[in-house]
C-alpha cells in the first residue's frame, strides 16, 4: 500500500464553504441550499457547495456577456492561445492537488485523476491553444452576371458564438469541463460551466487558476447545482449562444429542445453509449479477456466510451467466459487514495443502487453470472467487477447503459450477425472490432454504426481525433478541427466595386 497524504491546500479548500465562481472571484449569494459531498470510498461527508440562486446565474451570464464584447474579444488569437497554455502550466503545476480534490469527491483512482483529470485535460487545452491563430475564413469567386460592369468580391469570416453553457457530468469533471471552455475560449467565446451536482468542486479551483494565468475575469465562470433548476435556467438563458452537454441520453434530448425552443440555440451534444465490442474468431481466448477488461473496466466502467456488449464466437464462449472470471476475481477492491489501487468505488450512492437493480433484474430474469453481481461487503460504493452471459439482445443488459464494471457476453455464429447484433441499438458513441485480419476489420469498419471504431484496442481518445456519437448518442463533434464549426459562426460578406 502506497497511501497518499493529503495536501494541506486540499484540506482547506474543501473545508471552507465554496460555491459558484463568477467574474474572477468567489460567489456564494446562500448558504441554506448547499451541495453536501460525500465521499464514494468512505461515505463520509467531505464539502459542502452552495448551490447558485437565479441572481448568481444571471450574474454569471451577464459577466460572461461583457467579457465576450470586453475584455476577450480584445485578445488577439496568438495571445489566447498563450493564456490557454499558460492555464494548462498551473495545472500541471497543481497536478497533485487537483488531482487528490477530484478522487476524494468521485471515488475516483488517484493515478486516473493525475491521468486524466490533469494531464491528459492539459493535452487537450494545449491542443486547443494550438489552434487559436489558425481559424480563418475564405475568399470566394462570385458567379452572379454583372449587368454593368461592376464586380462582386465574396468572402467569409468566421465569428465566435459568444457565451457559451457548458454543462458536464460527473465521470471526469476536469476533462470534460476542458472540452467545452478550452474549445470555446480557443474561437474566441466565453463560457459558464455547470458541473455536475455530484462533483461541484474541482472545476472550483481551476476556475482560480484561469485568472492566475491572467485570463481576464468573466471569461470562465462556474455555477453550480441541479439540472432541472440551474442547468435548465443555463439552457434557456436568453444570453447563451450555445449549449454543449456531455451526459445521459434523456437529458440530452431535455437540453436540445429548451435550447432550440428557446431562440434556436446551437446545441452539441455528447450522450451515452452502450458500446459493443466484437471479437472475430481467430482472436485467442486470452487475447478476448484482455480486450474486455480494456474495453470495460477502466474507471470502474464509467467512461462513456466503455464496452458493454461484448459478442464472442459460439465456438469460444465458454472457454472465454471461464478465463474472464479468473480474471476478474483479480480485481479487488482498493483505496482511490492508495497509489496501488486498482479497482475503486462507483462515483456516488444514486449510482450504485442504480447499478445493483441492474444485477437484482438480471437475477430475476435467469442471467447466469460469470463473476460478481453484488456489492463488496466494505464502506464505499464499491461494486464487484461482473461478467453475464446473456441470453439474447433483448436482455436488459444487453440493452439499457450500466455506466459500470458490467460485461455482458453473448454469442454470435456469422460475421453478417455479428454486424447485425453490434448495430442493433439506439445508441452509436463507439465500438471496437478485435481480429488480426485486417482486411476483415477494414471491410467491416464502414458497416459499424459508431462514431468512433476501434481496431484491437478501445477506449482511446485523442485531441487530433473527432470525437461524438452516431444515432442517439449525440449531434456534432469534439476534438480535430470539426470543434471549430460548432463554437463559431460563418458570416458571408458581399462587395461591390
Ligand atoms: P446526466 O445526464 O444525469 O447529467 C449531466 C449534467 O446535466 C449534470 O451536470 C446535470 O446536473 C445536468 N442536467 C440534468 N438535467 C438537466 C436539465 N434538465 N437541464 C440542464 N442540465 C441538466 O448525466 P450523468 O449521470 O452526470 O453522467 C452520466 C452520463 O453521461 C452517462 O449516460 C454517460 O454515458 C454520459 N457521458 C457521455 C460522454 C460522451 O462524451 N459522450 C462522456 C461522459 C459521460
Amino acid at each position: 500500500m502506497v497511501e497518499v497524504s493529503i495536501l494541506p491546500q486540499v484540506r482547506d479548500f474543501m473545508n471552507r464553504l465554496n460555491g459558484q465562481f463568477i467574474n474572477g472571484k468567489t460567489v456564494v449569494s446562500q448558504q441554506d441550499e448547499v451541495i453536501t459531498i460525500t465521499n464514494p470510498a468512505t461515505d463520509e461527508v467531505i464539502a459542502h457547495v452552495a448551490t447558485a440562486t437565479s441572481g448568481d446565474i444571471d450574474y454569471a451570464v451577464d459577466s460572461a456577456h461583457r467579457a465576450f464584447h470586453g475584455g476577450w474579444a480584445n485578445v488577439s488569437p496568438a495571445q489566447r492561445g498563450l493564456l490557454l497554455n499558460r492555464l494548462a502550466d498551473l495545472m500541471i503545476a497543481h497536478r497533485e492537488e487537483l488531482a487528490q480534490i477530484e478522487t476524494l469527491t468521485s471515488g475516483k483512482l488517484i493515478t486516473l485523476s493525475r491521468a486524466f483529470e490533469v494531464d491528459y485535460a492539459v493535452s487537450f487545452l494545449r491542443y486547443y491553444a494550438g489552434w487559436t491563430t489558425r481559424i480563418e475564413g475564405k475568399t470566394v469567386a462570385l458567379s452572379l452576371p454583372s449587368a454593368n460592369g461592376e464586380k462582386y468580391t465574396g468572402l467569409t469570416l468566421r465569428e465566435p458564438l459568444g457565451v457559451v453553457a457548458g454543462i458536464v457530468p460527473w465521470n471526469f469533471s476536469i476533462m470534460i469541463a476542458v472540452w467545452k471552455f478550452g474549445s470555446a475560449l480557443a474561437c474566441g467565446c466565453t463560457a459558464v460551466i455547470k458541473p455536475s451536482e455530484v462533483t461541484p468542486l474541482t472545476m472550483l479551483r481551476v476556475a482560480e487558476l484561469v485568472i492566475e494565468a491572467g485570463i481576464p475575469p468573466g471569461v470562465l465562470n462556474v455555477v453550480n447545482g441541479p439540472g432541472q433548476q440551474v442547468g435548465h435556467a443555463l439552457t434557456t438563458h436568453p444570453k447563451i449562444a450555445k449549449v454543449t452537454f456531455t451526459g445521459g441520453m434523456e437529458t440530452g434530448a431535455i437540453i436540445g429542445t429548451a435550447a432550440l425552443q428557446s431562440g434556436f440555440k446551437r446545441v452539441t451534444l455528447e450522450l451515452g453509449g452502450k458500446n459493443a465490442a466484437g471479437f472475430l474468431p481467430d482472436v485467442s481466448p486470452e487475447k478476448t479477456v484482455e480486450g474486455i477488461i480494456e474495453a470495460g473496466f477502466l474507471n470502474s466502467g464509467q467512461v462513456c466510451a466503455s464496452a458493454e456488449r461484448y459478442y464472442v464466437h459460439r465456438s469460444l464462449i465458454n472457454n472465454v467466459a471461464e478465463q474472464l472470471g479468473k480474471r476478474l476475481a483479480t480485481l479487488t477492491p482498493g483505496d482511490p487514495m492508495d497509489d496501488e489501487s486498482r479497482f475503486g468505488p462507483l462515483a456516488n450512492r444514486s449510482h450504485f443502487n442504480k447499478v445493483i437493480g441492474y444485477f437484482t433484474r438480471a437475477r430475476d430474469q435467469n442471467l447466469t453470472f460469470i463473476h460478481g453481481g453484488g456489492a463488496f461487503d466494505l464502506p464505499g460504493c464499491y461494486i464487484q467487477p461482473t461478467a453475464v452471459l446473456a441470453r439474447s439482445e433483448n436482455d436488459e443488459l444487453m440493452r439499457q447503459e450500466v455506466f459500470g464494471p458490467v460485461a455482458s457476453l453473448l454469442a454470435y455464429d456469422s460475421v453478417d450477425e455479428l454486424v447485425t447484433l453490434m448495430n442493433d441499438s439506439p445508441y452509436g458513441l463507439a465500438a471496437s472490432l478485435w481480429t488480426n485480419n485486417l482486411s476483415q476489420a477494414l471491410r467491416l469498419i464502414p458497416r459499424v454504426e459508431a462514431g468512433t471504431v476501434w481496431v484491437n484496442m478501445h477506449n482511446y481518445i485523442d485531441p487530433a481525433m473527432p470525437f461524438g456519437g452516431t444515432k442517439g448518442s449525440g449531434i456534432g463533434r469534439e476534438f480535430g478541427s470539426a470543434f471549430i464549426d460548432h463554437f463559431t459562426e460563418i458570416k458571408s460578406v458581399i462587395m461591390r466595386y
